[in-house]
C-alpha cells in the first residue's frame, strides 16, 4: 500500500469510526464556556460532541455551564477557557480593552426582551418610566430600547436580577429582562398573565448568542479556531434537524442543579431557538459586518461607544460564508429572465417550492455559491428579499443605486417605504391576490426614490416556501423602466402631435371629436368644428423663406390656442390648415364669436427676424347636430363653409348653410 492509500484509509476510518481517530491521534483539549446553565440554547455544541464532529476536527471539547459570578469574557481572556458564548455586548468588552474576537453568530436575532405582568399600570414600553426593573448584566440592547422609546434611564429604579419569575408575580419588581426562549415558558406554567416587550419593535435588532475567543488564541492556534468553529456549526445544523434526539441528550447527559430542564421546556426552547437562528435563510454561523455596524451604531447613540467604531479586528472571518439569501435572489433573476420569454408560471412555482431543498444541495458547493452571490450583487436589476412579514432582509447594491436607500436603512422595514401613492389600488390588489395564492406576480409600479423622485419599475415578486410548504420569504426582482416609459410617452406624443407646432395631429384631433360627440349626444349639447386656413400664406413662404414661414405657423398656433378654453382643441391637419373643436357651445352665435376672436388674433402683426408680417385666415364652421351628426359629415360641412369664406373675400368667418352644398369649390 503506498503512502497516499494509507492516508486515505486513515481518513475514511477516522470519518466512519471516530474512536479510531481518537486512538490514532492525540486530541487537542479545549474548553467552551457557556453563558448559562445547560439548555437547548447550547444544543449545537452538545451535538457536535456527541456526533463526533469535534473529535473529527481533532478536538476534545469540555463544555462548561456557567456558575454564579462567572464572567464568560474574563474566562476566555484569562485563558481559563478557550472559547465562550457571548452576546452582542462583546463589542463593549472589546472597547474596554479585552481583546475578544467573535468567530461565528449562532442566533441571528437576540432573545433579550422585557417581561411584565399584564396590568393596566403597564400597557406599553413607555409605562416603564419610574418603575422597578431587574436587569441582568450585558443587557445594553434593552437600555438602548428604553432610550429609543424615550424612557429616561435615570427614572428607573434598577434592581438586582434574581432570575426568579416569582419576583414579577409577587410585585417585587415591575419588569425584568428575560430571554424569549425560556421565561415565557415558566410564566405560562405559573399561569401568569404577562406581556413581552421586544427591542426589535423599536428597530433595535441585535445578534443573539455568538461564539468568541481571544486574539491570542487566534494568533497561536489559528487551525484550532477554524476547526472548532466549523465543527460547532456542523453540530448546530445537526441539532436543529434532530431536535428530539438532542433534547434526550440534554436530559440524560447535561443535568442542571435547578432541574429546570424538562422535555416540555426543552421542546419550547428548541422551537424558539430555531426561530432566532433562521438557518432556513442563512448558513449557521453567518455574520454580516453591516449588522454588527448597526449594533455598534446603536451603542454609539447610547454614548457607550465612539461614533464609527471600527470593527475590523473584532470580526474573525473576513471570508464570510456566502449569504444564502443571495441564492434566492439569483434564482429569482433567472426566473425573471425566463419569464420575459413567457409561459413559465408553473416553472416558477415549482422552483420556488423546491428552493429550500436547492439551498441545501448548493451548500455542498462553496464555489457555486460564490458565483451565485456575485451574480446577485452585480445584477443590473434590483433584488429585495423580505421575510414572510414583508420585512426586508436583503437588498443588492443595484437597489441602493436605484432607490438611494442603503441596505442598513431599509433593513427590517417593508417595501412600502418606496410607495408613491400613485400606483393604482387595483394593482396592489392584483399583486396580493396572486401572492396569497402562492403564485408569482408581475406588474408595473410607480415608486418614489429617497430623493423624492418618482420612478417606474417592472416588478416580479415570488413567494418562497420551505419543505413543509410554509411561506418563508418573498423575492422581488425589479427593473427600472422609467426611461422606457418616458421613451414610450415620447413616441406616443410624436404619434399624436404635429412636429412643428406641437398641436394635436389629425389622428388625435378626430379621437377627441369622437369623444366630444359622445358627450354631446349624451348631454344633448352642441359642439362646433372649425376649419381654419391661412390666407395667401404661400407668398410669405416664397418671399421670406420656409424657415420664416415655420416661425409664423408656430406663432399662429399659439395665438389660436390662447383663444380657446382648455377643454377645447386646436389641431393642425397639414400645411397652413388648422382645425378647431369647441365643446358645449350653446348657440351658433357663440361659435361665430369664437371664430372671429381667432381671426382677430391672427390679424395682429407677426414680427419675425425684424420683419413685420400681416396675416389673415378664412374660417368655416359646422355645428353638431344641425350640420352633421358624425365627424365625417361635420368635417365636410366645415370644409365647405371654409371655402365659402375664401370665396367671399378671405379674412372672414362662415357658418355652414344648406345652400352651400350647391356651391362648387375648385
Ligand atoms: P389661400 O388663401 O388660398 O389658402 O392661399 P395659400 O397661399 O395659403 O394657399 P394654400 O393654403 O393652398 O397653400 C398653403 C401653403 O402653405 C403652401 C406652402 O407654401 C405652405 N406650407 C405648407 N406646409 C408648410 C410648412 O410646414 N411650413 C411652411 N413654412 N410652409 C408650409
Ligand atoms: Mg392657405
Amino acid at each position: 500500500m503506498n503512502r497516499f492509500k494509507c492516508l486515505l484509509c486513515a481518513m475514511v476510518l477516522g470519518l466512519c469510526f471516530p474512536s479510531f481517530a481518537t486512538q490514532a491521534f492525540a486530541l487537542d483539549k479545549v474548553s467552551l464556556q457557556l453563558k448559562w446553565t445547560h439548555a437547548f440554547q447550547f444544543a449545537g455544541y452538545y451535538a457536535a460532541k456527541q456526533q463526533g464532529y469535534y473529535q473529527q476536527a481533532g478536538l476534545d471539547v469540555d463544555i462548561r455551564e456557567a456558575s454564579p459570578g462567572i464572567n464568560v469574557t474574563d474566562e476566555v481572556i484569562s485563558g481559563r477557557a478557550d472559547f465562550g458564548v457571548g452576546t452582542s455586548s462583546l463589542i463593549l468588552e472589546r472597547k474596554a480593552g479585552k481583546p475578544v474576537v467573535v468567530i461565528a453568530v449562532a442566533f441571528q436575532h437576540s432573545p433579550q426582551v422585557f417581561v411584565t405582568q399584564k396590568t393596566p399600570r403597564i400597557q406599553s414600553i413607555h409605562d416603564l418610566k419610574d418603575k422597578h426593573i431587574m436587569l441582568e448584566p450585558q443587557s445594553e440592547e434593552l437600555l438602548a430600547y428604553l432610550k429609543a422609546e424615550g424612557v429616561p434611564l435615570d427614572s428607573i429604579h434598577w434592581q438586582t436580577h434574581r432570575f426568579d419569575v416569582h419576583d414579577l408575580m409577587s410585585g417585587t419588581t415591575d419588569a425584568m429582562s428575560a430571554y424569549s426562549i425560556s421565561e415565557p415558558f415558566f410564566l405560562d406554567q405559573a399561569q401568569v398573565a404577562y406581556q413581552v416587550f421586544t427591542p426589535r419593535s423599536a428597530g433595535i435588532d441585535f445578534y443573539g448568542d455568538n461564539i468568541f475567543t481571544s486574539e491570542k488564541q487566534i494568533s497561536q492556534h489559528p487551525k484550532r479556531v477554524q476547526a472548532f468553529r466549523d465543527a460547532s456549526m456542523r453540530g448546530w445544523e445537526y441539532a436543529l434537524s434532530h431536535k428530539e434526539q438532542i433534547i434526550q441528550l440534554i436530559l440524560n447527559q447535561y443535568p442542571t442543579k435547578d432541574h429546570r430542564n424538562t422535555p416540555e421546556f426543552l421542546h419550547f426552547e428548541a422551537d424558539k431557538v430555531a426561530d432566532l437562528m433562521r438557518n432556513d435563510l442563512v448558513a449557521v454561523g453567518y455574520m454580516n459586518p453591516g449588522r454588527w455596524q448597526h449594533i455598534a451604531d446603536t451603542y454609539a447613540d447610547l454614548g457607550m461607544l465612539p461614533k464609527h467604531y471600527a470593527l475590523d479586528d473584532f470580526l474573525y472571518d473576513r471570508n464570510l460564508p456566502v449569504n444564502y439569501l443571495l441564492i434566492y435572489g439569483v434564482v429569482a433573476i433567472a426566473l425573471l429572465l425566463a419569464s420575459l420569454t413567457g409561459g413559465v408560471t408553473y416553472y416558477i412555482l415549482r422552483v420556488n417550492r423546491r428552493l429550500a431543498k436547492t439551498v441545501a444541495e448548493l451548500k455542498a458547493g462553496e464555489l457555486k455559491l460564490k458565483l451565485l452571490s456575485m451574480a446577485v450583487e452585480h445584477s443590473p436589476t434590483s433584488v429585495i428579499i423580505t421575510d414572510a412579514d414583508t420585512r426586508i432582509q436583503y437588498v443588492n447594491p443595484q437597489f441602493t443605486k436605484e432607490t438611494g436607500y442603503s441596505s442598513e436603512e431599509v433593513f427590517d422595514k417593508t417595501p412600502k417605504i418606496l410607495q408613491s401613492g400613485l400606483t393604482r389600488i387595483d394593482t396592489y390588489q392584483d399583486m396580493w391576490a396572486h401572492l396569497t395564492q402562492g403564485d408569482s406576480w408581475k406588474g408595473e409600479l410607480i415608486n418614489r426614490r429617497k430623493s423624492g423622485d418618482l420612478y417606474w419599475e417592472e416588478a416580479h415578486i415570488s413567494p418562497v416556501f420551505d419543505e413543509k410548504n410554509q411561506l418563508t420569504h418573498y423575492v422581488s426582482v425589479k427593473l427600472d423602466i422609467t426611461e422606457r416609459k418616458h421613451a414610450n410617452e415620447r413616441l406616443a406624443h410624436l404619434a399624436h402631435h404635429d412636429g412643428l407646432t406641437n398641436l394635436p395631429n389629425r389622428t388625435l384631433f378626430f379621437e377627441r371629436v369622437e369623444h366630444g360627440l359622445k358627450l354631446a349626444k349624451r348631454h344633448r349639447t352642441r359642439l362646433a368644428l372649425m376649419f381654419i386656413d391661412l390666407d395667401k400664406f404661400k407668398p410669405i413662404n416664397d418671399r421670406y423663406g420656409h424657415a420664416i414661414g415655420d416661425v409664423i405657423l408656430q406663432e399662429a398656433a399659439k395665438r389660436m390656442v390662447q383663444c380657446i378654453r382648455e377643454s377645447d382643441t386646436v389641431g393642425r391637419i397639414g400645411g397652413d390648415e388648422f382645425i378647431g373643436l369647441m365643446l358645449d357651445i350653446g348657440d351658433h352665435e357663440h361659435a361665430e364669436h369664437l371664430a372671429h376672436k381667432i381671426c382677430h388674433a391672427l390679424n395682429l402683426p407677426f414680427e419675425v427676424a425684424g420683419q413685420v408680417h400681416q396675416l389673415s385666415a378664412s374660417i368655416g364652421i359646422a355645428v353638431y347636430p344641425e350640420h352633421g351628426e358624425d365627424d365625417m359629415h361635420l368635417a365636410k360641412s366645415a370644409d365647405l363653409a371654409m371655402y365659402y369664406a375664401k370665396a367671399s373675400g378671405r379674412n372672414n368667418v362662415k357658418i355652414f348653410h344648406e345652400s352651400m352644398t350647391n356651391y362648387y369649390h375648385p
